[in-house]
């Protein structure tokens, strides 16, 4: 059975190494490639991207799979094995479910959804994406009846993005947020807002990367094992343990814009490069959902990096970058400004405290239109009576409304977005243990320590890589299911210090 078994890893890294190509591709593609590779790329990651599927789902591995299981089941379910052997089965189960002629056909139709959206945005034209957006629900709705029977139609599309999660879990925890967020949210935004011009002033690039380098490296990102380049939409790569790379983008006239985005995905990559070396190249060797990956990007981004024990060690610093910039800025209007929350347009640029109503819009409407609720050809119009009631605004146009967010057009409808809000719970839960462990973690981070938080996620969250499902590693680490109240005595204690709430 040992040998089956090394005969089946050697499967896997090769499906393995054939996906780290495209990632190298993609990678490329996105930072260094000139404008004229883009057809020949397109046919590149095409192509590979159907080879490993194929070798993936090729008849073997089922085999290999079943002729394993029986030995499986004998092992410690806590072993290495046993996991591998788990987590191949069911991704093979959900590979072999979906046709490869629908999986052509449907990434044809996003590839092509996505180049009229990327025009149909900047020229705020919804009637142009329409009929492309219309058939992507339809294909969406395909994609999960493969799955069949599931609770909701949208949960075999949660599944794929935070397995285990369903639409009626996802719902009750978010209406139990909204109503401790929206009381927050309005006892806030009826004070006056936080000025933030200080964040605005010139930040010259070379500065701006020279801090953000010298901040990721003392969290603990390994640039042995990583870089960071430029990009247009910042996102973190994994090729393999020791090569897990970081991109930004810099706004000379946004001081926090590249810097939280540097640390965001500098915490998505610490994740990948805290995965235990041994996983390199199977199933078990990444982050294991969207809603943990994001729990971690969060943690160092907003529970770290919008905290005031990391400014007080570092606002001398960045002060001593940029003097002219923030002369007569004190520790606490730059605290403040970092941390200003306003009811605003745009999903990536709200604040900690509005994001989640974002999320939580966006989640109800791929399930009214996944259940036929809401037509597409209605979802600007409902778009913007929903924005008016949750934000009290009204989008001036579908570019700031619903044609914002690139996943309904490069993507399926469902499964895209709860992962954001799931991980802001997350971050909360996780780091409330790992200050159960560590409660000198807070007087670390004012000296600008990171070592016993980094080793503390390194240790219960970041080496099992897929080995545990997120509901096992909540269960694990904090000894029940996922609960909001961690997330919301975090808001509530920051924001009663920032505001008078
Ligand atoms: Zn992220």
């Amino acid at each position: 059975m040992r040998e089956k078994y090394q005969e089946l890893l050697a499967k896997l890294h090769e499906v393995d190494d054939i996906q780290m190509a495209v990632s190298v591709l993609n990678w490329d593609q996105t930072t260094y490639m000139p404008p004229g590779g883009a057809e020949a790329r397109g046919r590149q990651i095409a192509t590979l991207g159907r080879l490993s599927q194929e070798k993936f789902i090729d008849p073997a591995i089922g085999r290999l799979l079943d002729q394993l299981q029986p030995w499986g089941e004998t092992l410690p379910v806590d072993s290495d094995e046993a996991a591998m052997l788990r987590v191949t089965r069911r991704d093979y189960d959900q590979a072999t479910r979906v046709p490869p002629a629908f999986l052509g056909e449907f990434y044809g139709h996003i590839a092509q959804s996505y180049q009229v959206w990327a025009e149909a945005r900047p020229a705020n034209d919804f009637s142009k994406v329409r009929p492309l957006l219309e058939k992507t629900l339809d294909y969406s709705r395909r994609l999960a009846e493969f799955f069949a029977p599931y609770d909701h139609i949208i949960d075999p599309l949660i599944d794929m993005a935070d397995y285990g999660m369903k639409a009626a879990t996802v719902s009750a925890l978010f209406s139990e947020l909204r109503r401790e967020l929206v009381p927050i949210v309005q006892a806030i935004t009826s004070q006056p807002a936080a000025d933030d011009s200080c964040l605005h002033m010139n930040y010259p690039e070379k500065e701006q990367e020279a801090f953000g380098i010298d901040v990721v490296r003392a969290l603990g990102y390994d640039f042995e094992r990583g870089r960071l380049d430029k990009t247009h939409h910042p996102f973190t790569t994994r090729f393999a343990a020791g090569d897990v790379r970081i991109t930004t983008r810099y706004d000379e006239h946004n001081f926090g814009d590249a810097f939280f985005s540097t640390v965001h995905e500098a915490g998505h990559a610490m994740y990948e490069q805290g995965i235990r070396v041994a996983y390199d190249g199977t199933p078990l060797g990444s982050g294991t959902s969207a809603g943990v990956h994001e729990s971690q990007s969060r943690t160092w981004e907003n529970i770290v990096g919008r905290s005031r024990e990391f400014w007080t060690h570092y606002y001398p610093l960045l002060k001593a970058r940029f003097p002219a910039q923030l002369e007569n800025i004190s520790l606490d209007a730059f605290y403040r400004a970092i941390n200003k929350v306003e009811k605003s347009l745009v999903r990536v640029d709200a604040d900690e405290a509005t994001y989640n109503l974002h999320v939580m819009l966006r989640f109800d409407f791929e399930i009214a239109l996944l259940e036929g609720k809401l037509a597409v050809k209605d979802l600007p119009e409902a778009w913007n009576e929903r924005f008016r009631q949750d934000f009290g605004i009204l989008p001036p146009n579908d570019r700031l409304g619903c044609l914002q967010d690139v996943h309904w057009y490069g993507g399926s409808i469902g499964g895209a977005f709860q992962g954001y809000t799931l991980g802001n719970i997350i971050s909360a839960l996780f780091y409330d243990q790992a200050l159960k462990a560590h409660p000198e973690i807070p007087a670390e981070i004012e000296q600008g320590k990171f070592d016993l938080l980094h080793g503390w996620l390194v240790e219960n969250i970041y080496q099992y890589g897929r080995k545990y499902t997120a509901a096992e590693l909540i269960e694990r680490v904090s000894g029940s299911p996922l609960r909001i109240e961690p997330y919301i005595q975090y808001l509530k204690r920051k924001y009663s210090d920032l505001y008078a709430l």
